[in-house]
């Protein structure tokens, strides 16, 4: 859904002569010695729902606090709308900042804290209260206004949190894991009501997340990080089909590797010779290495088709046998053994019930998949 409106509008980052609302400049963090935050540089639109997705400890939760004004970076600068912000202390940046832990104050009830910070800035009384009412509508709390954070639930407190940062109009939202507490189904509603939040009031949000598929489902662009550093930014889609190293590809869903040697290397196509499989893999786009050179063909298990009959042509087919196949009710992942060694996934949509389906463990079976698939990676 989200994703719908920037392909729409993607004018947005795709314009060079488009000035980034949040503009990391070559900034680097370290602590006691160590990197946290390894020469980033990023640009960030007015408008967008960025998220900085990566494993525990890679540094996005330190450059959202840079961002914030919590930390200050050890070299680089950071500017907010067009304004060099990196000396600026965090009360006096446009910014404001959703916590996972929500940071509610128990005592108070959800209509004082939600005014907390209003009534800090001195607004009158009765412009408070209107938009204290409007902003608990727009995360759908109102009604709950005498209600203590212990009388909530997790997703009614970290709505109450996010009314409380957005009631301050901040134009840059900042969110760490804003949806982490919450259980599986709670988190997917939330993620698409945080979305329509973000759309109506425009302002420009960035997440820290360790979820690929919330950051996938709400995001649109992503900042994959891995040790300090930005690996590849991205629309979701970008990120998925295009990944520009192994890790990236790794990282974002399940994919096969199959190492190899380009063997031929032309304007629209490469051949790789893997020892994986006996048969040659045929990638009809060109890649940025030459002949001989050793890469890896990544294909998505999704895009491997999986028979009990041997596929014709020269290229991109193999056979194994079916060592495990993982039931995950709409789709199974059926692991199939190589001569090689290797396993290969591939996802089979379950349009019949399990007892039904015409191959099991054991089976032989062949794999094939469509040239346009693979993508060359030499990293
Ligand atoms: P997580 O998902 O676990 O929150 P993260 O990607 O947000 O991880 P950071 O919190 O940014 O990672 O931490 C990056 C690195 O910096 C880690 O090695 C961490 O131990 C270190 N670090 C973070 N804050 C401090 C600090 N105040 N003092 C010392 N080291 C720190």
């Amino acid at each position: 859904m989200a994703q719908q409106k920037y392909f729409n509008n993607p004018e947005l980052w795709q314009d060079p002569k488009a000035r980034p609302y949040a503009f990391i400049k070559d900034v680097t963090k370290t602590f006691n010695g160590r990197i946290a935050v390894n020469n980033v540089s990023l640009s960030i639109y007015r408008g967008e729902l960025f998220s900085l997705l990566g494993r525990s400890g890679c540094g996005k939760t330190t450059l959202l606090r840079m961002l914030a004004g919590f930390e200050r970076p050890t070299s680089g600068k950071i500017f907010i709308d067009g304004i060099d912000m990196t000396d600026t202390p965090a009360y006096k940046r446009p910014v404001s900042m959703v916590f996972q832990s929500y940071a509610l104050f128990p005592h108070m009830t959800v209509e004082q804290n939600v005014a907390f910070g209003l009534i800090q800035e001195g607004l009158p009384k009765e412009e408070i209260r209107d938009r204290v009412g409007t902003y608990l509508e727009l995360v759908q709390m109102s009604g709950y206004e005498r209600r203590k954070p212990d009388q909530l639930s997790g997703g009614e407190m970290q709505r109450v949190a996010l009314a409380r940062s957005l009631v301050k109009q901040p134009k840059l939202v900042l969110l760490d894991e804003p949806l982490a507490a919450l259980d599986k189904k709670l988190r997917e509603r939330t993620q698409l009501e945080l979305v329509n939040i973000q759309e109506k009031i425009g302002a420009t949000f960035i997440m820290v997340s360790h979820d690929q598929e919330e950051a996938m489902t709400v995001s649109s662009r992503i900042g994959l990080m891995n040790e300090g550093r930005i690996l590849q930014v991205g629309s979701p889609t970008e990120i998925y089909e295009y990944p520009n190293s192994k890790y990236v590809a790794n990282f974002i869903g399940s994919v096969n590797l199959f190492d190899g040697i380009i063997i031929e290397e032309r304007a629209d196509h490469v051949v790789v010779k893997s020892t994986l499989m006996e048969k040659n893999l045929y990638v009809s786009h060109s890649a940025s290495a030459p002949v001989g050179a050793q890469i890896s063909v990544a294909i998505r298990p999704e895009k491997i088709i999986l028979t009990s009959t041997q596929p014709e042509g020269e290229y991109n087919w193999t056979n194994g046998i079916v060592k495990e196949i993982v039931y995950l009710g709409d789709v199974s992942i059926y692991h199939v053994q190589l001569r090689s060694g290797m396993t290969v996934l591939t996802t089979v949509t379950n349009s019949v019930r399990a007892a039904e389906r015409p191959i099991q463990w054991d089976d032989e079976v062949f794999l094939y998949w469509k040239p346009e698939t693979g993508i060359v990676l030499s990293i």
